[in-house]
């Protein structure tokens, strides 16, 4: 196969400087003015390339989502192809001039949000605009997300909204481990648990108390038997609170589980499982509240022919490709429980993901945008 698009194609000193603008505007995702001002520069690069924008205000106090189109025959319904990036990160405001500034060390590029997924989302945008320049008439919608740090609450509808109309989805989430791309993630579900007895007084009166903590002991115990690490379900308890002081028997006590998840038959029989979970006493009252915040995104027959259709293009561009699968979700999840075909972690290789040590390999740039312009150029 001759590939339309090659690594040579790619402007990559025009790349890195805009890429370190992108960086330098810090975007911790509950600063929503902070996102916006990224999302200002995102849209009026995509103007500026003939791409159509479509802005949608946040919700809950999250920045917008921008969504970036190429330019379509008016009335087309053919499938898209969906790209997926986010323009938030976990880094507070001041990282880059205090724990992690912007610098390069070899093939190394620091600095934060670089990995996770600046340069992904920077990437996406570039391949999109060299597949239209090039003539593709093939619809590709790219979707810029402001909140995935924090589960993607704000924008999740909108993402299954355009996932409807997709052909394929490609998340532009970091590589791992020498480029390996993701094709299948964990479903992810949250709870929060309060155990209620009754209070009174250690000394005098301990008959009369229900310890909260004695049973989520108990409770904890319980859940954390449910790991099945052959399975691929983890459980875990994160954080536990309880009681309000050495002398009395404690009324109260809170926790927060993670639970990880391969595939929808382990989501259903193991959240079953928590969900109808009691202490022994009856005097102890139980409260669970939680969400399936991701599902699980297991790898489809139709996603082993789009992970082989792009593997056969990256050859071309002398990357081996690998997929793995995760236990982190993505906004993949969303798409891939839709029955999209969907595969994840296009973006750029390197390492320190959510951490002051996060940075890309440069190398990894010019050839994986040059891949994510091949598949939009035959995708569809
Ligand atoms: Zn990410």
């Amino acid at each position: 196969m001759t590939l339309a698009i090659s690594a040579d194609d790619i402007d990559q000193t025009a790349l890195l400087s805009e890429l370190r603008r992108w960086v330098e505007i810090e975007t911790h995702t509950p600063d929503a003015e902070a996102v916006n001002r990224l999302v200002d520069r995102v849209e009026a690069l995509a103007r500026e390339a003939g791409l159509v924008t479509e802005r949608t205000p946040g919700t809950l106090g999250f920045g917008d989502i921008l969504a970036v189109r190429s330019p379509r025959p008016a009335g087309s319904n053919q499938k898209s192809t969906l790209i997926l990036a986010h323009l938030d990160t976990v880094h507070a405001a001041g990282t880059i001039k205090n724990q992690l500034p912007w610098r390069q060390e070899g093939d190394r590029l620091y600095g934060p949000g670089i990995y996770d997924m600046k340069s992904g989302a920077l990437m996406a945008l570039e391949a999109m605009k060299l597949a239209v320049k090039h003539g593709s008439k093939l619809p590709v919608d790219l979707l810029f997300m402001p909140d995935e740090e924090m589960g993607s609450v704000s924008s999740r509808a909108l993402i299954e909204d355009y996932a409807r109309n997709a052909g394929s989805a490609l998340v532009v989430e970091p590589a791992r481990d020498g480029g390996k791309i993701v094709v299948a993630r964990k479903g992810v579900a949250m709870y929060d648990i309060v155990l209620r007895g009754r209070a009174s007084h250690a000394g005098t009166r301990p008959q009369d108390g229900r310890s909260a903590i004695r049973a989520a002991a108990r409770l904890v115990l319980e859940l954390e038997a449910l790991n099945d690490p052959d399975r691929g379900v983890t459980v875990t308890v994160g954080t536990i609170q309880g009681g309000t002081g050495r002398n009395t028997v404690p009324a109260e006590c809170r926790m927060q589980v993670d639970v990880r998840l391969p595939d929808a038959g382990a989501a259903t029989e193991i959240l079953g499982r928590i969900e109808a979970m009691k202490p022994v006493d009856p005097d102890i009252s139980i409260e669970i509240s939680g969400s399936f915040n991701r599902p699980p995104f297991a790898q489809s027959e139709e996603g082993k022919r789009l992970f082989d259709h792009t593997a056969g293009i990256a050859a071309e561009l002398g990357i081996t490709l690998v997929g793995v699968s995760t236990g982190g979700g993505s906004d993949g999840n969303f798409t891939a429980a839709l029955g999209v075909p969907t595969l994840d972690g296009l973006g750029a290789d390197g390492a320190g993901a959510h951490t002051f040590d996060e940075y890309i390999y440069v190398s990894s740039i010019a050839p994986r945008t040059a891949l994510l312009a091949n598949l939009m150029l035959t995708l569809g």
